[in-house]
């Protein structure tokens, strides 16, 4: 099969669309995100895949899976996610796989898994680790010894991580959890560990705080640390889509979680000649932005140039 070409680019952004605002340079790496399954041992209130038909899926053809990330032009960060990544049954082989391509690895995780798993994929990645992040779900962590038991292993994994590799850890603020949480970050901190909260989301929104908690939120680092409790860069021109898409366990390819929610900007099956990127940033759709990944990764203008 042929190596993945950009697409026809999508149009390209007008002045008068796009308020004047200029693209960002060009990434110089592409960023997938892939929900590897919908599997999870958690059955978290405010998990926003708790509505899906089925929660056991994943993705079951490993071999086909790796000779797509193969023909992705240059090297690329997948970031493996969930349901729960660690319960995928060929985990260690896909991880092993992307980072002898040279490819990059990050994964998001319910930290449920043994130390002995944890070490086992932390050698699978090998140098080629980025991101580890870990969610603390107080539901499940819910006395001082689990509390303790997972600060250890945060330690643990933080310690074995290769030269540019980083460890965070995130929560997602409830209304009930949220007067906890400048506490927790506080303890995290001297722990020598880096708590993120997350703003809840219900259905596609982000829930209604009143102002208090919004402030609160903020002077947590807002939404993942980014300073802002929800994103709106819509009509902005983004890279998402060329430089950085989601994927889920079937393969279906999408510029961005909005776009998936939506049923929009579909970029074809990954498993297939169907998938193609495109060539180059275009204006948001969407009214709201929570995709962490490529606001982290400087794919669309947050601030005007004279800001
Ligand atoms: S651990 Fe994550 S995927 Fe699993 S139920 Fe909780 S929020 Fe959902
Ligand atoms: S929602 Fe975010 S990632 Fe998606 S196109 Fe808009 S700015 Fe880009």
């Amino acid at each position: 099969m042929k190596s993945f070409m950009p697409n026809q680019p999508w149009p390209p952004v007008p002045e008068f669309a796009s308020g004047g605002w200029q693209a960002t340079p060009e990434p110089a790496e592409g960023v997938i995100t892939w929900n590897i399954n919908t599997t999870c041992n958690y059955r978290c209130g405010y998990c926003t895949q708790r509505f899906l038909d089925n929660r056991t899926r994943w993705a079951q053809d490993t071999a086909a899976f790796l000779q797509a990330f193969a023909r992705l032009p240059g090297k690329w960060e997948i970031k493996l996610s969930g349901g729960e990544p660690f319960l995928h049954p060929t985990l260690l082989e896909i991880v092993s796989g992307l980072a002898r391509m040279g490819h990059f690895v990050s994964v998001v995780t319910n930290f449920s898994a043994s130390e002995e798993r944890l070490l086992d994929f932390l050698q699978a990645a090998s140098r080629q680790l980025r991101v580890f992040s870990a969610s603390l779900h107080l539901e499940y962590i819910d006395t001082e010894a689990k509390l303790e038991q997972f600060m250890a292993k945060g330690l643990f994994v933080q310690n074995q991580l290769p030269p540019g590799g980083s460890f965070n850890v995130t929560c997602v603020a409830t209304q009930t959890v949220l007067p906890q949480l400048a506490g927790l970050q506080q303890r995290f901190a001297e722990a020598g560990l880096r708590l993120k909260v997350q703003p809840e989301k219900q259905g596609r929104d982000v829930i209604s705080y009143t102002a208090e908690e919004a402030t609160q939120l903020t002077m947590l680092g807002g939404h993942n640390g980014l300073g802002t409790i929800s994103h709106h860069f819509a009509n902005r021109p983004c890279w998402a889509g060329a430089k950085s898409f989601t994927l889920d366990d079937l393969g279906n390819a999408w510029r961005c979680y909005p776009a998936r929610r939506y049923r929009a900007q579909y970029l074809g099956n990954f498993l297939t000649d169907s998938f193609q990127l495109a060539q180059g940033p275009s204006p948001c759709l969407y009214q709201y932005c929570n995709c962490t990944v490529p606001i982290e990764r400087n794919m669309m203008p947050r601030h005007r140039a004279e800001d």
